[in-house]
Order: structure tokens, then C-alpha cells, then sequence
């Protein structure tokens, strides 16, 4: 049972800064997942963590114990951290059966093999592979492989659990199932863990707390509802789900927490509620969700929201529903419809209270 604080954790590589100035406490028992684009840190922080590479500032503790701390010239190696550390790609041993991978880390720590053999089956069953266990790993599915992995991890107890990737060497179909599997052995086994991925499906289904992260910083920590819901920018907003961006210009001061009357490029005006104060003439730009949109059936008055004239650029079936294209005001918008529209004019319903508000607009106009 372990917390975890990493406190100002910066990495570099030459010339560019890998992590940058990196503030995180993990408490005992949580998932936390780090998500992000191709490059934004995620796996070197967990490297940091785990030991393998050596930081150049900050300090990262485990319970009561310091595994780094630059100012004081600290460094554990990665053997004497207690962490479980599941890479993407499994590298079970071929030539070792299920139950030899799984207590290869026990008899390196010269576990007595009554009790080896007590836990090899405990943590099998666990991750429900104990029918396996003398099979080897090219008998074995990715998603098996992958358990045995994680089998091998948790059997000698790590204080900590960290995941780079595991599912994302299996095709999506499996890689949907293991998904749900872990999302419930996570609640089973309530060990403090650290997740990387830059799959967001994953970040939102398994995540007490997600920590977004941009060039080696961190956008935002929140939990997925507050990720989701509330991004704290548009690079949040634009990395998580899918969201629209509307340009515009405020018309008159909006106060804080009050209505902003807005002008699109086109002239059309809507309201929105700002969140900060917005200064008349200032622009800005309108984040919403596709699920937050509907389409305005003719001669809908605009109660609570703001009927907008837009143009239909495409319409593809996604199943079940369809995911129609919209322009409106030079911006490109997506909408989810139960129907495909029958006309090329589509009328938007957007309300007051639905979208966010955020400063400036050149960079994330669609
Ligand atoms: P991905 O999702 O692609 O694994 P990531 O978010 O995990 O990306 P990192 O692997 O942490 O990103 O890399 C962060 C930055 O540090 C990148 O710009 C990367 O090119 C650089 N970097 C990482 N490892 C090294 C290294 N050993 N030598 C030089 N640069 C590195």
C-alpha cells in the first residue's frame, strides 16, 4: 500500500525537455492514467517513476520511501523500487511455460517454493489464466499473454503498478474485451497505478483521475467527468471526444458567469454563458459537443438556446446513428443525428448553457 509524489519532475534529451516541471500526487489505491499525444512525456515520466532513466530534477516518492530527489543527489536503481512496471510488449520468455514466467521473479528473490507455488496460482486465478499454466506463450492469445504479463508483475507484490500501453499491441476487437477485464480486475485488486495511454476510451473508462499532458506538461488533472465536461483548454477539449470550435466576437461586456451575446463571422449571433469576464470587441472561441447540438425542427422557437442557419457538407452512417457535417460561419461542425438531413440548409439548436467559452481563437478555429 503506497501513495505517490512526484514533485517537479523535468527530463531532457539534448535539447529538448521531455518533462517539464512535472507536480502529481497519486494517492493509495488510485488509478491515475497520463494521456496524451505521441511525444507529450507520458512514458518518460513513468521512466522516471520506475527508474530507468534517470531524471535531471524534481523528486518522486513511494510511501515513506525517496526514489529520487535531485537536490539531495538521490537515486534508487530500478531493483530496489517497488515497482510493477507492464510494457506494451509482453516479453514473456518463449522457451518458459506459463507458470515458469510467473515465478520468475520469485525465485530471483529466492521465494521458498511452497510459498512460490501458493502465489503463482493466487495470482493466475486472478487474472483468470490458471487453466494455462502450462502452456507457453506462442499457445497463448495476445490478451493472454498480456495476463501472464501482468501476472508476472503483481506476483511479487509491487507497491506500485505501472502499465505503458498494455493493450495496445491487440487488434481493436480484443483489445475492447481486455479493456472491460481490467476495468474490473482495477476495482478487485485496488492497487496504486499509473497508466499510459493515448487511447482516451481507455484514459475515461478506467481512470479515478486522468492527467492530461501537452509538450511535457500537464494540461489539466481531473477525473474523466471533469476532463470531459469541464477542459480547462481547447487543446483538452480538442484531445478528448470530439469537439466543435466556433470563432466569434463578443458583442457588448459579458460579465463573469453572465451571457455573452456573440457574432459569428457570417453576422449570425448566439448566447452563450461565460465562465470569465468578456470584454466587448474581444475574441473568442465557442467549444461544444456534438451530443450538445440538435437540429432545430422548422419554426423552432429558441428557448434556452440559439437557432443557427448552417450548410450540410456530408452525412455518413456510423451505425445506428449518423455523423453529419456541418458549416457554419466558416467552421467546420459535426453533428450526431438519428436521421441523415433530407435538405442541404439545416437549422442548429445550440443552448445558452452548453458549450465553453475560452479567450482567443485564431489557433483552434476548425
Ligand atoms: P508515445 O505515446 O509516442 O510513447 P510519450 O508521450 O510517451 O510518446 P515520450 O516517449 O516520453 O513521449 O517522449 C517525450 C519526448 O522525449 C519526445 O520528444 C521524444 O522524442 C523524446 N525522447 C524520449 N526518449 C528519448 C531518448 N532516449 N533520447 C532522446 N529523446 C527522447
Amino acid at each position: 500500500m503506497a501513495d505517490l509524489t512526484i514533485q517537479g519532475l523535468t527530463k531532457r534529451f539534448g535539447g529538448v525537455t521531455a518533462v517539464d516541471d512535472v507536480n502529481l500526487h497519486v494517492a493509495d489505491g488510485e488509478f491515475v492514467t497520463l494521456l496524451g499525444p505521441s511525444g507529450c512525456g507520458k512514458s518518460t515520466t513513468l521512466a522516471a517513476v520506475a527508474g530507468l532513466d534517470r531524471a535531471d530534477g524534481g523528486r518522486i516518492q513511494v510511501g515513506g520511501t525517496v526514489y529520487f530527489d535531485a537536490a539531495r543527489g538521490i537515486y534508487l536503481p530500478p531493483e530496489a523500487r517497488s515497482c510493477g512496471l507492464v510494457f506494451q510488449s509482453y516479453a514473456l520468455w518463449p522457451h518458459m511455460t506459463v507458470a515458469d514466467n510467473v515465478a520468475f521473479p520469485l525465485t530471483l528473490r529466492k521465494v521458498a517454493a511452497a510459498e512460490r507455488k501458493r502465489r503463482i496460482d493466487e495470482v493466475l486465478a486472478l487474472v483468470e489464466m490458471e487453466r494455462y499454466a502450462g502452456r507457453y506463450p506462442h499457445e497463448l492469445s495476445g490478451g493472454q499473454q498480456q495476463r501472464v504479463a501482468l501476472a508476472r508483475t503483481l506476483v511479487y507484490r509491487p507497491a506500485i503498478l505501472l502499465l505503458d500501453e498494455p493493450l495496445s499491441n491487440l487488434d481493436a476487437k480484443l483489445r475492447d474485451r481486455a479493456r472491460a477485464w481490467l476495468a474490473e480486475l482495477r476495482t478487485r485488486l485496488g492497487l496504486t497505478t499509473i497508466y499510459v495511454t493515448h487511447d482516451q476510451i481507455e484514459a475515461l473508462s478506467l481512470s479515478d483521475r486522468i492527467v492530461v499532458m501537452n509538450g511535457g506538461r500537464i494540461a489539466q488533472i481531473g477525473t474523466p467527468q471533469e476532463i470531459y465536461e469541464r477542459p480547462a483548454d481547447p487543446f483538452v477539449a480538442d484531445f478528448i471526444g470530439t469537439t466543435n470550435f466556433l470563432p466569434a466576437r463578443v458583442v457588448g461586456d459579458a460579465p463573469a458567469g453572465g451571457r455573452a451575446l456573440l457574432e459569428l463571422a457570417d453576422g449570425q449571433r448566439l448566447e452563450a454563458v461565460a465562465e470569465r469576464a468578456a470584454p466587448g470587441g474581444s475574441r473568442v472561441t465557442l467549444a461544444f459537443r456534438p451530443e450538445q447540438m440538435q437540429v432545430a425542427p422548422p419554426g423552432t422557437a429558441p428557448e434556452g438556446g440559439s437557432v443557427l442557419a448552417t450548410r450540410v457538407t456530408s452525412r455518413s452512417y456510423v451505425g445506428g446513428n449518423w455523423q453529419v457535417g456541418l458549416e457554419l460561419a466558416g467552421a467546420a461542425l459535426r453533428l450526431e443525428a438519428r436521421q441523415p438531413p433530407a435538405e442541404d440548409r439545416l437549422d442548429l439548436w445550440l443552448p445558452h448553457a452548453g458549450g465553453i467559452l475560452f479567450r482567443g481563437g485564431a489557433d483552434v478555429a476548425a
